[in-house]
């Protein structure tokens, strides 16, 4: 890869996922580490156990994690899966929840972390490990759906970000071709019998309703519940949100027509 992708234009150079996914876990894994910016907990899910990791392989214009995201070089310190662990327990006895998840980045790049992290969630109070990914790592590997499916703690979250080829390289920046790969993760979810329902970003300020009853039948093709079941997701005005859109050509002001508080 001749340069790695940051913030993205229309006109920037369509990269290939799986490959950034390398490149960049390049940058945020050492061994079994991970690069994370803080441990919290997050109000969603009525209050989660959150470590903030650094890295993704999309680079969605419409995307709400920190700068961590385009600049991971910059950003986070290395943890271990047990130093995560203990902070994620910290930070969940102090609310007084059993519920845990990583955010912030793609959850799935740095695997033998995430499966070591895994194995201390297995055997812990948590009850439920909430995995949010954009389906890329899963599909482009059914062996590590496999790996996945053998915790029973896991909850995986696949989110959608287009409904044709076309459009999901405009929004990610990924090439195309790549569009498939989350639709093969859903498959090799359900093959291994992992729990997991579909989240998608049909918000219509940002997918036409063409585009989302396409989006609807590929899911319905796979099974119909997962279109009855979806999680329609809205764009939400974060700080990095607001400046990622400007720099894509999309006036936030226009978009969003209300003032922020
Ligand atoms: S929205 Fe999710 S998949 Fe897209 S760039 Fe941000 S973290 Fe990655």
């Amino acid at each position: 890869m001749k340069h790695y992708p940051r913030m993205l234009t229309p006109n920037t150079p369509r990269f290939n996922p799986v490959e950034l996914a390398k490149v960049t876990e390049s940058i945020v894994c050492r061994n079994d580490s991970r690069k994370y910016t803080a441990f919290y907990v997050a109000g969603v899910y009525r209050g989660i156990s959150t470590g903030y990791a650094v890295g993704c392989c999309l680079r969605c214009f419409f995307c709400w994690s920190g700068w961590s995201r385009d600049f991971p070089e910059l950003y986070g310190r290395f943890y271990t899966p047990r130093d995560v662990f203990k902070r994620l327990c910290e930070a969940a006895k102090e609310y007084r929840i059993r519920k845990a998840r990583i955010s912030g980045c793609e959850p799935t790049l740095c695997r033998g972390h995430l499966l070591k992290l895994l194995e201390l969630v297995e055997s812990s109070e948590f009850n439920i490990f909430i995995l949010e990914t954009n389906g890329i790592l899963f599909g482009a590997d059914k062996s590590y759906v496999r790996d996945i499916s053998k915790f029973t703690k896991v909850y995986v979250r696949v989110s959608l970000k287009a409904g044709n080829p076309r459009a999901f390289s405009h929004r990610t920046g990924a090439l195309p071709d790549f569009f498939e790969l989350p639709f093969k993760a859903i498959e090799y979810l359900i093959d291994y019998g992992v729990r997991f329902h579909v989240a998608a970003m049909t918000d219509p300020r940002i997918m036409p309703a063409g585009e989302r009853v396409e989006l609807l039948n590929r899911l319905r093709d796979i099974d119909p519940k997962l279109a009855k079941y979806l999680e329609e997701e809205l764009c939400d005005p974060y700080d990095a949100t607001i400046v990622r859109m400007s720099i894509f050509g999309i006036d936030p002001v226009k978009f969003y027509k209300y003032s922020l508080p």
